[in-house]
């Protein structure tokens, strides 16, 4: 924990000019690295007393002035050990949003490093917010794009806001509510997102006090009940470690790790432990010189103790995203209780608390400038998934779920490691792999077995990819990945899609209807309309005509207010081009579904069936039956209708519905099944139901074509007990249930 020091009470009696009060700058300069220069210093001493200027007269809910919130926040920075750039910030941090200085000044007096060190926590101000939702999205898009430029600006908010946790007290219970709420549900997640445990623990134990006080109060008072007993068990079990290590002349510093109240409370809850089982489990962590006394160190305690395998993890060979780095080992230790081990080199202890902070400091050096860009670049790409398109509801919703959700690791064939979110599914690693990898993925093999896309991936899983070309993402994609990265992916894809199919249809049933007319209208003309019409582009033109939020019978409507109508030429050429022309004018319809068509439900047709599309309105064009049901009272509505037709390749297959009225006899479902691979049809849907000596079925069945279809059908009406085997058809469903029955 970063020690909480106050300045010195120095303050005269309440009302009584607080513009007198100052801290002492030597209690800053207690916390100072002790690498910086004497430049450095005069900054920081610049940047105190002008904060103490900027500030005077100002209080804090807790009647402190407000200058004492920037000493502190800048000597949470100076524990960091941050440079003096990022401590001035720290003092600076409020300036420009709670006093008169504009932000241009203060880049006059500091230079515009450091100017925009303040510039990426100040929150945008001004009135134009519908709602706070929105506000908080705008702020924290600003906050990690400067924090991509330049990641002290995410150390200085840590620092705000952990001091603001640390008074929060002060603050009208409904604010401390909300702000609570937000450092768990962000900041927290945030800090441990850049590895820096020590200040993820305090922000989750300061807003679980706020949030649930009886809960803090009876955990805290149980801990400290325990605390001797715990104290006797720990040492019981670090002695016979420290005496082995000694033996083996290992250096290790070996001690008892406390768990923070927030996390037995955690455990409780989502694990549904109870107090002592938690509390039971000892901890422990060795923290050694060099990565091979690791793994020396994890042969002793397995060598004092039986280890439960399963339960360990080598997160050296293996780190967590956030660059964490540790042995992890379960073991029955003393008197057969658990114990868990951390074992680890001081480097890799260090940047265990302090994360990003710890490899920024060492980034003038070797390796770590390459760790800094890692947690950058997460930024970054976050910020691009999300850019444009997601509203700030969207947008703070992934940035909660992207830094809240636990990881899996998985592997490719080849040993390569993907750290994924949990609850990730084969498409999320897709996308992890490669974008391209992710748009065409049609399958995927875990651990050698093929499953389903959406099948939940666990940490140790091989994976492999199986893609197609003609493979493309389906909506239904967006209910199985948890990935910012593939959400973002598969929502761009499926937007430009439409856009394009949307655009593509457009402009052929406006194309059919001025053929169909005999209509000639020039480029000048039709740009007229696109601008009466509200759009900017053809494109949007076309593109609204094709999802429905334009009707063609408007378009039309308005060429003839412009008086341009059918076209009296009768020249006998041009009225057989016509007729040819619409007699293969029919929209091709490739037997896939996709954005702008998709197969009715109610009537699945097949290749050999006589089919009519239906324009909805927003969903592109339904194909139906022409001679279903329900399409002919749809059509009661005018123009709605469009001339399609197949055009299939010879290879497809199509779903088709069946059923099926029989004897229920021995063997029935066996000869069906028989017949059925005898002419090679998949069978992908089947249910039987007796009702009395009869079975009744339905299947869905894989076929070519209706005359396909008819062949499968005539084959099983011949076989023994089959009393009627036909098409579903809904019509026949709804209104002629004896039938079946008789
Ligand atoms: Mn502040």
């Amino acid at each position: 924990m970063i020690e909480r020091i106050l300045p010195k009470k120095t303050a005269p009696p309440e009302d009584s000019g607080i513009e007198e009060y100052l801290p002492d700058l030597q209690e800053v300069y207690d916390h100072l690295p002790k690498a910086l220069k004497s430049s450095d210093h005069a900054l920081i001493e610049k940047a105190f007393y002008y904060a103490f200027d900027a500030h005077k007269g100002r209080k804090r809910y807790s009647k402190e002035p407000y200058f004492v919130h920037c000493v502190e926040v800048a000597k949470i920075l100076a524990d960091l050990q941050m440079d003096a750039l990022a401590i001035a910030g720290g003092f600076l941090h409020d300036v420009v949003e709670d006093t008169n200085i504009p932000m241009a000044e203060l880049q006059k007096e500091f230079g515009s490093e450091i100017g925009a060190l303040v510039d990426g926590v100040t929150k945008i101000s001004g009135l134009h917010f519908e709602s706070f939702e929105v506000r908080q999205a705008a702020n924290f898009r600003k906050m990690l794009l400067s924090m991509s430029k330049d990641i002290r600006v995410i150390l200085i908010k840590f620092a705000d806001r952990l001091h603001n946790m640390r008074t929060i007290e002060h603050l009208p219970p409904a604010t401390q509510q909300r702000i609570a709420r937000e450092t768990l549900e962000v900041y927290a997640p945030l800090a441990h997102r850049f590895g820096i445990a020590k200040i993820k623990s305090e922000l989750e134990d300061l807003s679980f006090k706020v949030l649930d006080y009886e809960a803090y109060r009876e955990i805290a008072s149980l801990v400290s009940l325990k605390k001797d007993e715990r104290t006797r068990l720990i040492a019981e079990t670090i002695n016979p470690i420290k005496a082995e290590l000694k033996k083996f002349g290992i250096n290790a510093k070996v001690e008892g790790r406390a768990k923070h109240l927030y996390s037995i409370y955690n455990k409780i809850r989502t694990r549904g432990k109870s107090f002592d089982e938690i509390l039971d489990l000892l901890a422990v962590r060795i923290v050694v010189e060099k990565v091979e006394d690791c793994y020396f160190v994890l042969g002793v305690v397995h060598s004092l103790w039986t280890p439960i395998h399963e339960k360990f993890a080598d997160f050296i060979a293996t780190p967590k995203s956030n660059m964490y780095q540790s042995l992890h080992t379960k073991v029955r230790g003393p008197g057969g209780r658990l114990l868990e081990v951390q074992i680890r080199t001081k480097k890799m202890h260090l940047i265990a608390e302090e994360g990003i902070a710890a490899h920024w400091r060492y980034k003038e050096g070797t390796s770590s400038h390459d760790d800094v860009e890692k947690f950058v670049s997460w930024v970054r790409q976050f910020l691009d998934w999300q850019s444009d398109s997601s509203t700030p509801q969207e947008f703070m919703d992934t940035l909660r779920e992207d830094l809240f959700s636990d990881e899996v690791f998985v592997f490719t064939p080849r040993g390569e490691v993907f750290t994924l979110p949990k609850g990730a599914t084969p498409i999320d690693f897709a996308f992890a792999v490669h974008t391209d990898v992710g748009l065409h993925c049609i399958g995927a093999k875990v651990n050698k077995k093929i499953v389903p896309l959406s099948t939940q991936l666990h940490s140790g899983d091989m994976l492999e990819i199986l893609t197609s070309a003609t493979q493309k993402p389906s909506q239904d994609w967006l209910r199985y990945v948890v990935s910012a990265r593939a959400k973002s992916k598969i929502k761009r894809w499926l937007k430009e899609s439409q856009l394009e199919q949307s655009v593509k249809l457009g402009q052929e049933l406006l194309q059919r209807e001025l053929i169909r007319l005999r209509l000639k209208v020039t480029d000048e003309q039709m740009a007229e309309i696109v601008e009466e019409t509200g759009h900017s582009a053809l494109n949007d033109f076309h593109a609204a005509l094709g999802n429905g939020d334009l009707s063609v019978q408007s378009v039309i409507t308005r060429l003839t207010n412009k008086n341009i109508f059918p076209s009296k030429d009768s020249n006998p050429l041009q009225v057989v081009i016509r007729r040819v022309r619409r007699r293969d004018g029919g929209i091709r319809i490739q037997g896939m579904d996709d954005l702008m068509v998709h197969f009715a439900e109610c009537c699945r047709p097949l290749p050999g069936d006589k089919i009519i599309g239906f324009i909805t309105t927003g969903k592109g064009i339904a194909i139906h039956r022409a001679d279903c049901k329900n399409v002919r009272t749809l059509l009661a509505e005018a123009d709605r209708d469009i001339p399609v037709e197949w055009d299939v390749d010879r290879d497809q297959e199509f779903n088709a519905r069946v059923r099926l009225l029989s004897e229920d006899r021995r063997h029935l479902l066996r000869d069906i099944t028989n017949t059925l691979s005898a002419l090679n049809v998949n069978i992908i849907g089947l249910e039987m139901k007796k009702e009395g000596a009869l079975a009744l079925g339905n299947m869905v069945l894989k076929v070519k074509d209706l005359a396909h279809l008819t062949k499968v059908i005539r084959r099983i009406q011949d076989i023994k007990g089959v009393v009627s085997i036909s098409r579903f058809d809904e019509e026949l469903e709804s209104n002629n249930p004896e039938v079946l029955g008789s």
